[in-house]
């Protein structure tokens, strides 16, 4: 049932992230689980980065193609000038593409699962495409000034996108690839020495973006995780106190106090709904003759199996047993009126005695039994739950005046025998 993990796990998961952190190598090298995590984080960024940044990407846009712009227009030499901007022109609206791309992924979900690819291909088709433009320049002068506004871009690429290194890397390779082959293809002038040149340059400016931004969002991802880790420790031992606070650690039944805030908590309700809450007192017969003849670790077996049958026998989700203390236990059941909290008393009586634990001093029979008082309000305006306490203890007390062994109930007049079954 229980899927959280543990204390243990988590102190583990604590102990590999700081070990993480502290090392100090150049690379921070994740096992599957977190890389898998880290890789996941890092999408939900992006992706958040695109929801509500989009209008950011639209500026780039617009803004690195008013300067390009400005430039072809105004360094072209007149008889360059109209072939140069059709060049432009084209380069800007085929950029329109990856940046609609872009737009579009976090709102297509069905890209989300293959969020790296997709945003992967998009920027090996921006950046081939921008390389190829370069080429497309038919003013030799502006085909060599180009190239070099293509490495500021192409760096940009890789800085904003915060690629992981491998894959800015293949990415790289690929536009050169895609970008040479077209220009081959389409037969566009180009200037070997320096496509190698601005290809080299913005590629390696480009993976040393990445793979600075990449060792910062490990090292943020990781001190993330270990705050996630040490607020799930706090949850778990905080509700594990919470637990150890409700139970009574030698029958793992509710302890006194918890017993306390529940009635309260139930003759309110009971009030409100004008229900009948019944309480059931129950106390071991001779339990320090027990004590003394068997040994008081003994008598704590003996308690265990009591507060475990006591258990065994609720039956609404709403029932609560707990120790009142020592040797007493009680039996809450909200909702029940007398005749159904008889019904469970005889069937208490019945099972502690039925668990045939030998009791040689007893008085009353050669087994352990138990003495118990029924009680069942529903609570009026003048009425007090202390009342209701007092009725079955009283009952239980006058179940051990009677002989022990029994069943006694609250009456109007005080307590009464209940017949046995
Ligand atoms: P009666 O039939 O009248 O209830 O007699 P009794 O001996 O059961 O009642 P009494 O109140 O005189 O003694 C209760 C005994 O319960 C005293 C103590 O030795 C024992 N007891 C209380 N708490 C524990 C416990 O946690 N473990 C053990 N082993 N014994 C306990
Ligand atoms: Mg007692
Ligand atoms: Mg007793």
């Amino acid at each position: 049932m229980n899927s959280s993990p543990t204390t243990g796990a988590i102190d583990a998961g604590m102990r590999e992230i700081q070990a993480l952190l502290d090392s100090s190598g150049p690379w921070h090298r994740f096992a599957p689980h977190l890389e898998a995590a880290f890789v996941d984080f890092l999408r939900l960024r992006v992706l958040e980065m695109l929801r509500s940044g989009w209008w950011v990407v639209l500026l780039f846009y617009f803004f690195v193609g008013l300067s390009t712009f400005t430039q072809v227009f105004m360094l072209s030499g007149p008889s360059w000038r109209a072939a140069n901007l059709q060049v432009w022109w084209a380069i800007f609206l085929a950029e329109g593409l990856p940046i609609a791309g872009l737009l579009l992924l976090p709102r297509l979900r069905l890209l989300h699962e293959n969020f790296a690819l997709a945003l992967g291909l998009i920027a090996t088709f921006a950046i081939a495409v921008i390389t190829v433009g370069t080429s497309a320049f038919p003013d030799p002068f502006f085909n060599v000034h180009s190239s070099y506004v293509v490495v500021f871009i192409l760096s940009l690429t890789y800085g904003i996108g915060a690629f992981r290194l491998w894959s800015a890397a293949f990415m790289g390779a690929a536009a050169a690839l895609l970008a040479l082959i077209a220009i081959v293809s389409l037969g566009l002038w180009l200037e070997w020495g320096l496509f190698q040149q601005y290809i080299l340059v913005s590629n390696a400016v480009g993976m040393m973006l990445c793979y600075m931004v990449e060792q910062r969002d490990r090292h943020m991802f990781l001190q993330g995780q270990l705050l996630l880790l040490e607020k799930e420790r706090l949850d778990l031992v905080s509700a594990e106190l919470d637990r150890l606070s409700r139970e009574d650690s030698l029958t793992g039944l509710s302890n006194r106090r918890h017993f306390n805030e529940t009635i309260l908590h139930e003759w309110e309700r009971a009030r409100r709904e004008g229900q009948p809450l019944s309480l059931i007192f129950a106390d071991v017969d001779h339990f320090k003759p027990f004590n003394d003849t068997y040994g008081h670790l003994e008598g704590d077996a003996v308690l265990a199996r009591v507060g475990a049958t006591l258990r065994g026998c609720l039956r609404r989700p709403g029932d609560l047993a707990a120790r009142y203390g020592g040797e007493e236990f009680v039996l809450l059941l909200p909702g029940t009126p007398e005749a159904g909290a008889l019904e469970v008393a005889r069937h208490v009586h019945r099972a502690i005695g039925g668990l045939g634990i030998p009791h040689r001093k007893s008085t009353v029979a050669d087994h352990v039994t138990a003495s118990l008082g029924v009680a069942t309000l529903v609570p009026g305006p003048d009425s007090r739950v202390a009342s209701l306490v007092a009725a079955a203890d009283e009952a239980a007390y006058a179940a051990k005046g009677a002989g022990r062994n029994r069943v006694m109930v609250a009456g109007a007049s005080g307590p009464v025998p209940v017949e046995p079954d």
